[in-house]
């Protein structure tokens, strides 16, 4: 017989097989939670609110808390009076947003492509989901975008892309100045970990791409 019951197991491999959790923070949380049973209905009520509450902006991709009328605008969009409409930061992920929020710098808007161009994987299903960032662009009026990508490959790939897919819907860039971060950010780190100092100077001094 195990000494596990297996659906203790299959607890722990749900914790231990989230990004970043690992195996000895997913076995302390499942046992933590098992030995406290109140707490077994309290993360389901939590879990089960989630649910129904949160999800993904229709805009941005930003995490947004359902409205009255079941629609989802984070609360980013919602700031319409206080946000500055004329600057787009394109991020990779929620993270990346989170971050660049917390310089308490950037006031503009966001959209988040949910990964990045890898070089050997096939792009039709990127593209697809950049054609909203794409439609977003071409139905605005914004005079800034700012890349705030990695340093790597595949954030130089994503750019590419995007630049393509701008000029293929004939985006006229006489009246938007697009620009990627600074060096300054270490090679292949994710944005959610690069010090505060570093992302404010890659923002601050951020380059001004060249559009042929
Ligand atoms: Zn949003």
């Amino acid at each position: 017989m195990d000494i596990v019951p297996k659906e203790l197991m299959h607890l722990i491999s749900f914790f231990q097989n989230i990004e970043g959790v690992g195996s000895k923070l997913g076995q302390k949380l499942s046992y933590s939670i098992i030995l406290e049973p109140q707490k077994i209905d309290e993360l389901v009520n939590i879990l089960h609110q989630v649910r129904l509450k949160v999800g993904r902006c229709t805009i941005c991709g930003n995490i947004a808390t359902k409205s009255e009328n079941n629609k989802f605008i984070c609360s980013i969009c919602n700031q319409l009076n206080t946000r500055n409409s004329k600057q787009l930061m394109i991020v990779e992920n929620v993270f990346s947003l989170l971050s660049f929020e917390s310089l308490g710098f950037y006031n503009g808007h966001y959209h988040i492509v949910g990964r990045l161009v890898h070089p050997t994987h096939n792009i039709d299903d990127l593209n697809f989901s950049l054609s909203s960032l794409v439609s977003r662009i071409i139905q605005s009026q914004y005079e800034e975008i700012i890349f705030g990508l990695s340093n790597s490959l595949e954030a130089e790939l994503t750019i590419s892309l995007i630049l393509k897919l701008l000029k293929d819907n004939k985006l006229d860039f006489k009246n938007v100045r697009i620009y990627k971060l600074a060096s300054g950010i270490p090679s292949g780190v994710d944005i959610e970990n690069v010090s505060n100092k570093s992302l404010l100077d890659s923002l601050r001094n951020k380059i001004l791409i060249d559009i042929k």
